[in-house]
């Protein structure tokens, strides 16, 4: 099984998507995740996509997106299948990705920007098992994650000015990338703005699984 979980940051497509995949026994794959890791581990890729790209709010470059997602899906543990999560973001990406394999669902949660920015005041998240707390969930321990207790941070990228970066070019390609999906029949549409457990239930009664 192979999943496309699309939606505006904030939306709660990495929470959904690290669920959906622990139900489904796939790979949760984002790349947002892989380039904090990079740069996490002083990586040069890693550093200069932070320092020209994320950290800033833009898009990095389509040909290096798409090699360190190629790389990333054809390891072992990827052969049961994945949920890619902020992957495609562009339409290159979307093409680029329809030739490597076949997509059996697009997700797209879909939320609106005043709740967005509402959200992104609290959410704050574990750097260590990826969870994101502040968007429906609250840490049992104050500031730590319940799984590994470590601190939980708030994300770089996360400030007002950079997120309005990050929604702007979220809303300038994301209609042609949801067009494709509509088109082959796959697309199926989710209101984020709900709590984190209806919005899982809808994901999964709207996807036929047998
Ligand atoms: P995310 O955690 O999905 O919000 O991603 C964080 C940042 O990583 C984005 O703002 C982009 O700068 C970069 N990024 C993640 N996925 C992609 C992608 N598919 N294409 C280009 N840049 C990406």
């Amino acid at each position: 099984m192979k999943l496309v979980f699309l939606g505006p940051p904030g939306s709660g497509k990495g929470t959904q998507a690290k669920l959906i995949s622990e139900i489904l026994k796939i790979q949760h794959i984002s790349t947002g995740n892989l380039f904090r890791q990079l740069a996490e581990e002083n990586n040069p890729l890693g550093l200069e996509a932070r320092d020209k790209y994320w950290g800033k709010g833009n898009l990095v470059p389509d040909d290096i997106t798409i090699k360190l997602l190629k790389e990333r899906i054809s390891k072992p543990d990827c052969k049961r299948g994945y949920i890619l999560d902020g992957f495609p973001r562009t339409l290159a990406q979307a093409k680029a990705l329809e030739k490597i394999t076949e997509i059996d669902f697009a997700v797209f949660i879909y939320s609106y920007e005043k709740e967005i920015l509402k959200r992104f005041e609290n959410r704050v998240q574990c750097n260590t098992c990826n969870i994101v707390y502040g968007l429906g969930r609250t840490p049992k321990k104050p500031g730590f994650c319940d799984e590994c207790h470590k601190k939980l941070v708030k994300r770089e990228d996360d400030s007002k000015e950079i997120l309005k970066q990050r929604l702007k070019v979220f809303y300038d390609n994301v209609n042609p990338i949801v067009k494709i999906y509509k088109e082959r029949g796959i697309l199926i549409e989710i209101n984020g703005e709900q709590p984190i457990e209806k919005v899982k239930q809808e994901i999964i009664n709207k996807m036929p699984l047998e």
